[in-house]
């Protein structure tokens, strides 16, 4: 493949394949890492699912005002659809082992955004009955920090993650 001509137009033509000549403003050279990353990052789908008071911020940023659609966030009812999950609130060890299973539900590449100081550390609950952060149980990805974290920051999150996804590699990703 290579630029071969102008017509006479002034237009540079590239020949693509063998026979097959197209207008050089058509074409766009990127690879397959690129793609699938951008893709992926443009349609990040959230596991609905919270566990205490951090999920009601969660719902407020998943509401109109901010407007999460823009971003391809698009909240889903079933851990089969989804492609990452906020685990919002406290996690105690009664809950823990359903946190988990509703994570092994979601099909790979999947992602952990871990919200608040409960979820991150246990918070303020250093207790036997809670979890001293969800990285026990989970592969969190990123950390959202606050007692609750504000919708700007659970935004900020999400842009996190999708600058974690656009430098992944498509072949030597950990689900390979
Ligand atoms: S971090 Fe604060 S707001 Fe979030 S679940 Fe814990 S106590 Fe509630």
């Amino acid at each position: 493949m290579g630029l071969i001509t102008t017509d006479t137009t002034g237009n540079q033509l590239v020949e693509v394949e063998e026979g097959t000549v197209i207008m050089a403003p058509n074409i766009i050279i990127t690879s397959m890492d690129k793609l699938i990353n951008w893709s992926r990052r443009s349609s990040l789908w959230p596991m609905t699912f919270g566990l205490a008071c951090c999920a009601i911020e969660m719902m407020a940023t998943y509401a109109s005002h901010n407007d999460l659609d823009r971003m391809g966030i698009i909240p889903r009812g079933s851990p089969r659809q989804s492609d990452f999950m906020f685990v919002a609130g406290t996690v105690t060890k009664k809950m823990a082992q359903i946190v988990r299973r509703v994570y092994d539900q979601m099909p790979e590449p999947r992602y952990v955004i871990s919200v608040g100081s409960c979820a991150s550390s246990g918070g303020i609950f250093n207790t036997y009955s809670t979890v001293q952060g969800c990285d026990s149980i989970l592969p969190v990805d990123v950390y959202i920090p606050g007692c609750p974290p504000r919708p700007e920051a659970f935004i900020d999150g999400i842009i996190k993650l999708q600058e974690k996804i656009k430098h992944e590699h498509f072949r030597w990703s950990r689900w390979r």
